[in-house]
C-alpha cells in the first residue's frame, strides 16, 4: 500500500499487534489526529467524521483511486466505491454499499462522495442519456434533503428518513438509471420539534427563499415564528442568506430533474397550506346549533387559504375540519361532529399525511425520471446494480417512542445481516473448507429481531392486535400484553416485571436490551402511530382537488367510505415488510460496508471523545470484525477466477491446464508461476484459494 507518511498508525485494523479495545482506540485516535479519517478492517471501511473540510476529495483524489485495487492506496471511500464498481463491472455482480452509524456520523456525506466518485469515473464517451441520468442522480440528493432532512440537536442536516438507492449500469459500466426507496419518514416532525430543532428544511426554504410576489400568493409572511409548525423548537438560527441560496439550489435541482414549473408551484402551495393548517384553532361553541355542529374555527381566513392553496371547495374544507362521515349500520352515512380535541387531532393527522404524501410523491417523481430506458438485452433486460444504503443509525433519546422503536429495529435487522455476511458466513466457510480455525465469539442479535417481529407474539404483532381490536384498547393494555408474552425474554423488561427498577414508570415504559445498548420506550402513542389513520373525508377532499399534482398524491381518496372496509396495513407492519425486503435485497448483492463514527457530541473538529467512540466501536461490532478477519485469510477468490486472471504466468496453466481440477492448477501456478510470493503463505481449501494478504504487505501486484 502507498505510504501515508510517518506515524499514521495502521491503515488496516487487521494489522494491529493485538486486538483489544485499547489498541483499536489508540490507532483510531492516532490516525484521526493525523487527518486520516479512514481505516480498513479488511474490506470494511471505518470512517470518522472530521467535522472540517479535509483535502481528501475532488477530481485529483478520484483519479488516484480510479481503477486501483483496494489496498493500493490509503483507505478511502473512493477505494470502496471503486471496489464496488469494479466488482459490478468485471464480474457483472450486483453490489451494495451499506453505510451505517449514528446520527451525525457522516453517512449522508459518505453516500454523496460515493455518488460523486461513480459519476466522475463513468461515461468517458459523454453519452447524452448517461449524462442526464448522472445529473438526476446527483441532484436528487439535494431535493431529497430539502424535504427529508431537518436540523436536530445531533446534526444540523439530519436525514429523517432512510434511503436506499439503486444505480443501474449498462454493459459498458455507465449509469443508465436508478431507483430510490425511502423508509419511514419521521412525519411527526411536521407537527412538533424538540427545543433547538426545526421542521423539515423545505418549509423554511419557501418562507425565506420565495420571491415576495409568490409569498403573497401563498398568503405567507417571511417569519417562521408566525407559524405553529415552524416555531416550536425555536431552532431557527440558520442564516437567511443560506436559506435563500438553498432554496435556489433546490429549485434549480428540481428543474434539472424534470419537475415542471407548475409542479414546483404546487409543491410550494402544499407546503404553505400545511403551515396555514397548523395555525387553525377550534372553539367549542356554548350554544351549539346543528348548523355549527357545536364547533367553530377561530380564524376562518385560514380556511380560505387552505382551500385556495389546495384547490378544494372551501365548504368542504371546513366540513372536514369540523366533522367526519361515519357509516352507520348498512350503507347509511351520517355526519358526526368533532369535539375541539378531536378536530385538532384530525387537523394534525391531515397535516402529517399531506406532508408524507408530498415526500413520497417527490421520491416517486424522481424515480420516474430515473427509470432505465434501454435495458441490457444480455441480462434478460436486467441491468447490473450498485445499491447505496444510507439509513438512520441507532437512536436513544431521553424519551423514546414508536419512531425510535422502528429505527432501532431496523438497526437490529442490519446488524443481523452484518453478522450473517461478515461474521457467521466467514467462520462457516473456514469450517466447511477444513481450514484450521479458532472460533471468534460474537453476540448474535437474532433473538432481539425475533422479539420484535415474531408472528403472533412479537412486539409488532401484539401492537397490531391492539390496533385491530374493536374496543378501546389503550397503550397501557398493550404494555400488559407485552409483559405477559415476554415475561421471560432476556432482552425485554418493564416496571411490572422488575418493580425495583425505578427508572421505568409503571404502565408506561418497557425496555429492550438492544445489541447497541439498553433503550427504554414509552408506549404512549404507540397504538395511534401504528394505526396511522386519516379520516376518509380528508382523502376524498384532496382527491377532489383541481390541482393535478395534489390530486395525484391521493388516489385512495376515490373510495367511498362504505367501500373502505378492509383495514389498511399498520405503520409497523409496513415498516417490517419493507425491512424484510430490504435485507433480502442486500443479501442478494455483494456487500461493502462503511461504518461511520461520530467523534464527539459537540459537532466540532479535531476532538475525539474516547468514551463516545468506544461505545460506537463496541456496538458496531468492530472488534469482532477485526478478530474474524485476522483469524483467516483477508482476500479470497474462486479457483476458476484466479486461474483466469493469472494462468499466463505459468507454463503448466497457459493457455489451458491438464491437471484435472482448477484447484490442482492453482497449486501448480502458485508453485511454479512467475511473481510467486516469498514462502508458503497461501491456504488452499476445497473451493477457494485464500491469500493471506495482510501477512504480505509487500507482495507483488500480481498477487492482489
Ligand atoms: P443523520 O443520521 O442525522 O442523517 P449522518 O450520519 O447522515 O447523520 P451527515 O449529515 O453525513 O451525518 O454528517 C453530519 C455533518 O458532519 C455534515 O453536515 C458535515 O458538516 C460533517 N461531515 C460529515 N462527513 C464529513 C466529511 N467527510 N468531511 C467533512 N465534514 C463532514
Ligand atoms: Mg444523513
Amino acid at each position: 500500500m502507498e505510504d501515508e507518511g510517518p506515524e499514521c498508525g495502521k491503515p488496516d485494523f487487521v494489522l494491529l499487534d493485538q486486538v483489544t479495545m485499547e489498541d483499536f482506540m489508540e490507532n483510531l485516535k492516532l490516525r484521526f489526529e493525523r487527518g486520516h479519517i479512514y481505516t480498513y478492517i479488511g474490506e470494511v471501511l471505518v470512517s470518522v467524521n472530521p467535522y472540517q473540510e479535509l483535502p481528501l476529495y475532488g477530481p485529483e483524489a478520484i483519479a488516484r483511486y480510479q481503477g486501483r485495487e483496494l489496498y493500493e492506496r490509503p483507505p478511502h471511500l473512493y477505494a470502496v466505491a471503486n471496489a464496488a464498481y469494479r466488482a459490478m463491472k468485471r464480474r457483472s455482480r450486483d453490489t451494495c454499499i451499506v453505510i451505517s452509524g449514528e446520527s451525525g456520523a457522516g453517512k449522508t456525506e459518505a453516500s454523496r462522495h460515493i455518488m460523486q466518485y461513480i459519476a466522475a469515473v463513468t461515461n468517458p464517451s459523454q453519452r447524452a442519456e448517461v449524462e442526464r441520468v448522472k445529473d438526476v442522480l446527483l441532484k436528487s440528493t439535494c431535493v431529497l434533503e430539502a424535504f427529508g432532512n431537518a436540523r436536530t440537536n445531533r446534526n444540523h442536516n439530519s436525514s429523517r428518513f432512510g434511503k436506499y438507492m439503486d444505480i443501474n449500469f449498462d454493459f459498458k459500466g455507465d449509469p443508465v438509471g436508478g431507483h430510490i426507496h425511502s423508509y419511514l419518514l419521521e412525519k411527526s416532525r411536521v407537527l412538533k420539534q424538540h427545543v433547538g430543532e426545526r421542521n423539515f428544511h423545505a418549509f423554511y426554504q419557501v418562507l425565506r427563499g420565495c420571491e415576495d410576489k409568490e409569498l403573497q400568493e401563498l398568503h405567507l409572511q417571511r417569519n417562521p415564528a408566525l407559524y405553529n409548525f415552524t416555531r416550536q423548537g425555536a431552532g431557527l438560527s440558520v442564516l437567511d442568506s443560506d436559506e435563500k441560496s438553498h432554496h435556489q439550489a433546490v429549485t434549480e435541482a428540481m428543474r434539472v430533474i424534470g419537475f415542471s414549473p407548475e409542479e414546483v408551484a404546487s409543491v410550494h402551495r402544499i407546503l404553505a397550506a400545511i403551515l396555514h393548517l397548523g395555525n387553525i384553532k377550534f372553539v367549542e361553541l356554548e350554544e351549539s346549533s346543528l348548523e355549527q355542529r357545536g364547533l367553530a374555527v377561530t380564524d376562518e381566513v385560514l380556511v380560505d387559504h387552505v382551500a385556495e392553496l389546495t384547490a378544494t371547495p372551501r365548504g368542504m374544507v371546513l366540513r372536514c375540519l369540523l366533522a367526519r362521515t361515519v357509516a352507520s349500520g348498512g350503507r347509511e352515512l351520517i355526519e358526526k361532529g368533532h369535539t375541539a380535541a378531536e378536530a385538532s387531532y384530525a387537523r394534525d393527522a391531515c397535516a402529517k399525511a399531506v406532508y408524507q404524501r408530498l415526500f413520497e410523491w417527490v421520491v416517486d417523481r424522481i424515480n420516474r425520471v430515473m427509470e432505465p430506458r434501454d435495458r441490457d438485452p444480455r441480462r434478460d433486460g436486467k441491468d447490473t446494480v450498485i445499491g447505496v444504503l444510507d439509513i438512520y443509525g441507532f437512536e436513544v433519546f431521553p424519551v423514546n417512542s414508536f419512531e425510535q422503536f422502528c429505527i432501532n429495529y431496523c438497526n437490529e435487522k442490519l446488524q443481523q445481516l452484518f453478522i450473517q455476511l461478515i461474521l457467521k458466513q466467514e467462520q462457516e466457510e473456514y469450517e466447511r473448507e477444513g481450514i484450521a480455525w479458532r472460533s471468534v465469539e460474537y453476540f448474535n442479535n437474532a433473538t432481539i429481531v425475533d422479539l420484535v417481529e415474531r408472528p403472533h407474539r412479537g412486539i409488532l404483532a401484539v401492537l397490531d392486535e391492539a390496533c385491530g381490536s374493536a374496543g378501546p384498547i389503550t397503550d397501557r393494555i398493550f404494555l400488559q400484553t407485552l409483559d405477559t408474552h415476554h415475561r421471560n425474554h432476556p432482552h425485554y423488561t418493564s416496571r411490572q416485571l422488575c418493580p425495583t427498577d425505578k427508572t421505568m414508570e409503571f404502565g408506561r415504559d418497557f425496555r429492550i436490551k438492544h445489541y447497541a445498548g439498553d433503550v427504554m420506550y414509552s408506549v404512549e402513542g404507540f397504538i395511534d402511530k401504528n394505526r396511522d389513520s386519516l379520516f376518509q373525508d380528508f382523502k376524498r377532499l384532496l382527491y377532489n382537488s383541481t390541482d393535478p399534482t395534489l390530486r395525484a398524491m391521493w388516489p385512495d381518496g376515490q373510495q367511498d367510505i362504505t367501500e373502505v372496509t378492509k383495514r389498511p396495513l399498520t405503520a409497523g407492519t409496513l415498516f417490517k415488510n419493507s425491512m424484510v425486503a430490504l435485507v433480502e435485497n442486500l443479501a442478494s448483492k455483494e456487500p461493502f460496508y462503511v461504518r461511520c463514527i461520530k467523534p464527539n457530541e459537540d459537532k466540532v473538529a479535531a476532538k475525539l471523545d474516547e468514551g463516545h467512540c468506544r461505545h460506537q466501536v463496541a456496538y458496531l461490532g468492530l472488534l469482532e470484525n477485526v478478530r474474524v478477519r485476522r483469524a483467516g485469510f483477508a482476500s479470497r477468490q474462486p479457483y476458476s477466477r484466479f486461474l483466469l486472471r493469472y494462468k499466463m504466468t505459468c507454463e503448466y496453466t497457459w493457455p489451458n491446464h491438464l491437471l484435472g481440477s482448477d484447484r490442482a492448477a492453482v497449486s501448480a501456478l502458485l508453485e511454479h508461476g512467475a511473481g510467486r510470493p516469498p514462502g508458503r503463505v497461501w491456504g488452499v481449501g476445497q473451493e477457494r484459494a485464500g491469500l493471506m494478504e495482510h501477512h504480505l504487505p509487500l507482495a507483488p501486484q500480481a498477487w492482489r
